[in-house]
């Protein structure tokens, strides 16, 4: 925690818990609902609010997905890549080394200067690829 311009009442502190704990990516409605399994008085208001304060202070990233889909929380800072299943919507992450060196060649013939890139790879996840019934996105 960086200063006293973030603090972590016990409703921050639970939303910031929930965060932590996911594997999954999760959406706004999702830490929600988990907050409110510990802290069942809380308002949706604040969980959307102390989530952005979160992002902001660098505690929690965003990944958002375009589309239309709602935007998922990441407790996990580093950069990182994603693997997405096209079918359940499920997001797993995953390190890809790339080298800032490979990024430039690639996008200096451009003119074009790097700042960050980010990986996503779409497809199915194990879960999705056995279960037959699963519908296949058009
Ligand atoms: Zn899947
Ligand atoms: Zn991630």
């Amino acid at each position: 925690m960086t200063g006293d311009d973030f603090r972590l009442t016990p409703q921050r502190r639970a939303v910031l818990d929930v965060v932590t704990a996911s594997h999954d990516h999760p959406t706004a409605a999702d830490v929600l609902a988990r907050v409110r399994e510990v802290v069942p008085e809380v308002g949706a208001a604040t969980v959307y609010r102390t989530l952005s304060l979160l992002v902001e202070a660098g505690q929690v990233a965003e990944l958002r997905l375009g589309h239309g889909s709602p935007t998922r929380y990441d407790r996990t800072v580093a950069h990182h890549g994603h693997l997405l299943c096209e079918a359940c919507g499920s997001v797993v992450d995953v390190y890809v080394p790339v080298s800032p060196e490979l990024l430039e060649d690639t996008a200096s013939p451009h003119g074009f200067q790097v700042s960050t890139y980010d990986l996503r790879v779409l497809g199915r996840c194990a879960g999705c690829r056995t279960d037959r019934t699963a519908p296949i996105p058009s």
